[in-house]
């Protein structure tokens, strides 16, 4: 199928060409035409399977259809800053050939920049709750136009504790407003707001053994404090670039990478308690290759989108098949090849044991020479 067959406005398809993207992904292959027919969406694809673009096309077309309303029209909620950033990196790019403006929202930096922008004047706004609720209840920013509602990684919306925003930010939204919600996974909670929310949603499933096919899992059984050395043989051996290594704590994180630098591995960490210019910096330092590992706790990894990333190392087991599958699916992204491969402990037997029954690939007991 070729993104002509979607109906897509010209000067979106020509956007869509100088990106290189020569064919739809499976999920805006269902999702496009779907948001296009004007009903509302929930559709569980992860990140890693084109999900941006699916909802980030037709929510262009859509608005830039609808000439001479005013007022902000198109709503992107997302759960962190970084996928705001990335979703209004998605908009700028597909929208290059229209004109709608879009405006990014999100907490952690002065409001007075935001706040001049919106006055300005904003066809879209991608935002974080928080700041959203904020600049609401400011009455700077009003939702009584909107037109299309994207609720982007709802089930990390609720891990976060966001969903009382959200829940609240829905309720300020005028009925007729079509509503897509994207999430992962569909915990009860989401299911809830689903069945409150959207009518007759057109449901779309692009399940986790799509975009884990490619992947190659691997387990290392090896003691806490061996963790370390292996860490370091690994990516050495291995000739690892861009390798993403996952740690339980900001602390840990903090350590991890300072071990790695010490055995000379350029390595940053990233995590909640750098500031947004720190993480973005981190961020594009990784990306430019000028650091080799970049050591992040799940929620701070959340938002990255790397094209290409070939590594994925679970420092210590991930505690839930969601999170191992939010992990891997940082690799093995767009039909790339990856590799993710995690150090088990004693004590996280458990973790592996669920994971192994119910993972969506096979996890390969792995041995490493410098553990005989
Ligand atoms: P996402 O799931 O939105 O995080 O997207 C994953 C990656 O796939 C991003 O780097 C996108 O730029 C890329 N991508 C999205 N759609 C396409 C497409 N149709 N062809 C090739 N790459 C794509």
């Amino acid at each position: 199928m070729s993104f002509q067959q979607l109906n897509i406005h010209p000067s979106i398809l020509g956007a869509l060409e100088e990106k290189g993207y020569t064919q739809p992904t499976p999920i805006q292959q269902q999702a496009i035409p779907a948001m296009l027919s004007g009903r509302d969406v929930l559709a569980s694809a992860q990140t890693g399977t084109g999900k941006t673009a699916s909802f980030s096309i037709p929510l262009l077309q859509l608005l830039s259809a609808q000439k001479g309303l005013g007022g902000i029209r198109g709503l992107v909620l997302t759960p962190t800053r970084e996928l705001a950033i990335q979703v209004s990196e998605n908009l700028t790019q597909y929208g290059k050939h229209l004109s709608l403006r879009s405006v990014l929202v999100y907490g952690g930096v002065p409001q007075t920049q935001q706040v001049n922008q919106i006055k300005r004047g904003a066809d879209i706004v991608i935002a974080t709750p928080g700041r959203l609720m904020d600049l609401i209840q400011q009455r700077v920013i009003s939702l009584s136009n909107l037109q299309i509602l994207v609720l982007d990684e709802a089930d990390r919306m609720l891990d976060m504790g966001f969903i009382r925003d959200v829940q609240k930010i829905l309720a300020l939204v005028p009925a007729p407003c079509q509503k897509v919600f994207l999430s992962a996974t569909i915990p009860n909670e989401i299911q809830e707001l689903v069945g409150k929310m959207l009518r007759s949603p057109i449901r779309i499933a692009i399940t986790p053994e799509k975009t884990t096919a490619v992947i190659q899992q691997g387990v290392y059984h090896v003691a806490r404090q061996n963790k370390r050395a292996l860490l370091k043989h690994v990516i050495a051996d291995q000739q690892m670039r861009n390798v993403l290594v996952f740690a339980r704590t900001k602390h840990g994180a903090d350590k991890i990478a300072r071990d790695l630098i010490k055995s000379g591995i350029s390595a940053e960490a990233f995590h909640g308690n750098k500031s947004q210019g720190a993480r973005q910096r981190t961020l594009a330092n990784f990306k430019q290759n000028v650091t080799r590992v970049l050591v992040a706790t799940d929620i701070a990894a959340r938002g990255i989108d790397i094209i290409d990333l070939p590594f994925v190392i679970n420092y210590e087991m991930p505690d839930t098949v969601e999170t191992y599958t939010h992990r891997i699916g940082r690799t093995g992204r767009a039909g790339n090849a990856g590799t993710a491969l995690s150090f088990c402990d004693y004590e996280e037997q458990a973790q592996l044991k669920s994971l192994n029954r119910i993972s969506p690939g096979k996890i390969e007991a792995l041995k490493h020479p410098f553990m005989n």
